[in-house]
């Protein structure tokens, strides 16, 4: 039999999806539940093992021969714990062990989420053929991952390249992580909208107080919805800008759904990386837009499964 295909999860806090992977990215067999994201631990769980169950009834199941699993962070990798900000009844809980039991003991992979965007995109999207890359998904918050030197940086505990929660502003507002000013407090979808709210942008007649809509209205030319994109843009410049100075970046690609409002968000972002990416070594950035869509968090779990099977001290090698 061969066994040539990897088991992938992705995990959030509004679906938890499943599949089987081949060596190539290609999405053979897939399973999905909704996240019961409000409820205990361990019914959180049960609707993963369902997942896992619905893989597992595959006639294709016995080729698989890893389990990589991207989740909601904060995640420990080197704890194989999860503490998912949106699922309350994840704190520290033993994903891995869990999600091992269930897949019959398959041998495990847990990156974040941003990081396993950051791995979809480095082998099958945007950042290819980049061996020094910021993939962001700018969303409902704030996530991202890096790679240098050619390879996955998913860091200790898994968490690496998190520009959400990097402050770009001293003194500014209170985020829920605690800190001040981070770039998810300024660029994340619910603040580009209440910021426009604030400024007196209103929705139109169907009511749509979204970060899409507001989106819509700067395309159209309205002026507190520009300026609520340029500020997101300008705190995503300068995040991105700090990482290539600190690591030597040469792309930044933005997915998520901000990411989708394209021009509105990618013009002024360029335009303020010239204020704060300024050295020599940061000044050939690029940014791109995202190209994996919603498979990104699935493919990526697939590939850090991938390198773990052929590196098994490290989910490195991507
Ligand atoms: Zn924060």
């Amino acid at each position: 039999m061969h066994t040539d295909l990897v088991a992938a999860l992705d995990i959030g806090g509004t679906k938890i999806a499943g599949a089987l992977v081949d060596g190539r990215g290609s999405i053979l067999v897939r399973a999905q539940r909704a996240t019961p994201a409000q409820e205990d631990g361990d019914t959180v769980m049960r609707a993963v093992e369902e997942v896992l169950g619905d893989l597992a009834g595959s006639p294709l199941w016995g080729r698989a021969t890893a389990l990589g699993i991207g989740s909601a962070g904060p995640v420990d990798a080197s704890a194989g714990t999860v503490s998912p900000v949106n699922v309350p009844g994840w704190r520290g809980y033993p994903l891995v062990e869990r999600a091992r039991a269930a897949a019959g003991g398959l041998p495990a992979e847990l990156i974040g989420d941003g990081v396993a965007i950051t791995a979809a995109e480095h082998w099958q999207g945007a950042a290819r053929g980049h061996d020094n890359a910021l993939c962001m998904v700018v969303s409902t918050g704030v996530g991202g991952g890096l790679v240098l030197d050619g390879r996955l940086h998913p860091g200790p505990t898994g968490n690496a390249g998190h520009i959400g929660h990097i402050s770009v502003d001293l003194d500014g507002d209170p985020c829920p992580c605690g800190s001040r000013g981070c770039v998810e407090r300024i660029a994340s979808g619910p603040n580009i909208a209440r910021r426009a709210l604030e400024n007196g942008w209103r929705p139109g007649p169907d009511g749509d107080a979204s970060a899409a809509a507001v989106a819509a209205a700067a395309r159209a030319g309205d002026a507190v919805a520009v300026a609520s994109f340029e500020r997101a843009a300008r705190a995503l410049a300068a995040g991105i800008a700090a990482t290539a100075t600190l690591v030597e970046i040469d792309i930044a690609v933005i997915g998520g759904g901000v990411g989708k409002a394209g021009d509105v968000l990618l013009e002024p972002l360029r335009k303020a990386l010239g204020d704060y990416a300024t050295l020599s070594f940061v000044r050939r950035l690029a940014v791109a837009p995202a190209q994996m869509g919603t498979d990104a968090g699935l493919v990526g779990a697939a590939a850090a499964a991938l390198a773990g099977r052929a590196a098994p001290t490290t989910a490195a090698g991507v």
